[in-house]
């Protein structure tokens, strides 16, 4: 059985819901389909979500929000109409809207997360309805009544354990299942929805809970790209990756997935399929969670902006029992999550996001002077992060001289190495200036 996910572009108007109707009917294992709420039909378009938190705005400040109820309406009427679904299809929707307003409650969180969710659950009704009429009958199911449990952080909400055992039950539909993404109910039967973008969330734990042979998520990529296209042309595809690999690429700047957002297929070990809507016949990516990988193959390289490295030197160091616990414990108490710690004998090293450290830079430079009694201690910015990334990468001689000198042939001054934390990755600093630089010259390097 596979689980399939349908992103906002997937689902954005007629066209694309029939080429998913194509898709999921042109493979009888693909039995639950999660989608989003229509996404942008073209560039300068408007998602359906951002039209519902404006209505809502709207709605909670008072104003009057009449248009901003019509332009929502105004998105599945166009749909019906393309599509020659029944009227009432419409009307429907206008009803439950506006039952929604009226019946907003005193939590105005909860009711900005009651409107969030209408754009996916009337989607999905819309789609089900569409799959219905092309001769494959399929059934809209309500995500709370199947026991899509969730906590009552409303906006940042988190599945509840006891949702996957009540999940599983959906395998035994005999019809395929149009399942919206992105929300699900409290214990006390209101709506709450994930952060954004949180249908991907929907379906990785709907793969979990149902134990799918794979998750497939589609989109409007053919695959993930080894690096990213805006830096080099034609980078190459990846076919096959980790979930360990995707991880490490995705937290310096991938934007495949959420890391976050396939946390419940990863644990039940799901392999994840990522497909285009638009070519669903090219393969795709493959997300996995082990493979045997090339000896020294490299899977992608990517890189962020925005990080900041304090430096410390203290002479003797290393002798002094507890300065690590002291110095992180400073960071604790100011709410600061570091990045690395790359050490020597009588320097340590801490790399932060910028935006992390923020307006607490001088009160922690003055905390660690007055608690650490260092020699020396000096912060930069305007540092980026290059993550070279691939299981075969462990062990295998030679890989870190191919990236320095490829460094040295391309003039860019290296900040810092971190390697051997990771089996599966090395991390460079490098000034924000050379880093398009830096993974231009890695690229040439790993992927010629
Ligand atoms: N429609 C929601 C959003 O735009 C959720 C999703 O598409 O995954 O964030």
């Amino acid at each position: 059985m596979k689980v399939v996910k349908f992103g906002g572009s997937s689902v954005a108007n007629a066209e694309q819901i029939s080429k998913i109707i194509d898709i999921v009917t042109a493979d009888a294992d693909r039995r639950i389909v999660v989608v989003s709420a229509p996404g942008k039909r073209n560039g300068s378009d408007t998602k359906v979500t951002d039209l519902l938190i404006a209505l809502a705005n709207k709605v909670l400040a008072g104003e009057d929000h009449e248009d901003a109820l019509m332009d929502v309406v105004g998105r599945y009427a166009e749909i019906q109409l393309a599509l020659d679904l029944p009227p009432d299809v419409v009307s429907t929707i206008e009803a439950d809207l506006r039952g929604r307003i009226q019946g907003r409650g005193k939590n105005d969180l909860q009711f900005m997360d009651t409107m969030k969710a209408s754009g996916e659950d009337n989607n999905a009704k819309v789609i089900a309805e569409a799959f219905t009429k092309a001769g494959h009958p399929a059934v809209y199911v309500n995500p709370g009544e199947a026991g899509m449990l969730l906590s009552d952080e409303f906006g940042n909400a988190e599945v509840l354990e006891e949702s996957f055992g009540k999940l599983a039950a959906l395998s035994e539909n005999e019809k395929i299942i149009i399942f919206p993404g992105f929300f699900g109910s409290t214990k006390s039967g209101e709506v709450a929805t994930f952060p954004r973008g949180g249908s991907d969330i929907t379906g990785a734990i709907l793969a979990a809970a149902v134990k799918a042979d794979v998750y497939e998520n589609f989109t409007d990529v053919d695959s993930v790209c080894a690096m990213d296209p805006r830096v080099i042309d034609n980078p190459p595809a990846i076919d096959c990756m980790t979930y360990r690999e995707m991880r490490e690429l995705a937290y310096a700047g991938f934007g495949v997935f959420h890391d976050e957002a396939i946390i419940p297929a990863v644990r039940a070990e799901i392999p994840i399929c990522i497909k285009n809507t638009n070519n669903p016949s090219a393969p795709g990516t493959m997300v996995v969670p082990r493979r045997e990988p090339e000896h020294g193959s490299v899977v992608g390289i990517s890189s962020s902006a925005g990080f900041c490295a304090i430096y410390i030197d203290k002479y003797m160091m290393n002798r002094e029992v507890g300065f690590g616990r002291r110095l992180l414990q400073i960071l604790e108490e100011e709410d600061i999550s570091f990045e690395h710690t790359p050490s020597g004998i009588d320097n340590m090293s801490i790399i932060l996001r910028s935006d992390e450290l923020g307006a607490k830079q001088e009160r922690i430079v003055e905390r660690f002077r007055a608690e650490l009694q260092p020699d020396n201690i000096a912060v930069e910015h305007g540092l980026s992060l290059v993550m070279v990334v691939g299981e075969g990468m462990h062990y295998t001689p030679g890989m870190a001289s191919k990236a320095t000198g490829a460094f040295l042939q391309a003039g860019v001054n290296l900040e810092m190495i971190n390697q051997g934390a990771s089996e599966i990755s090395m991390m460079f600093a490098v000034k924000d200036d050379d880093r398009i630089k830096a993974v231009q010259a890695l690229g040439a390097a790993f992927f010629k």
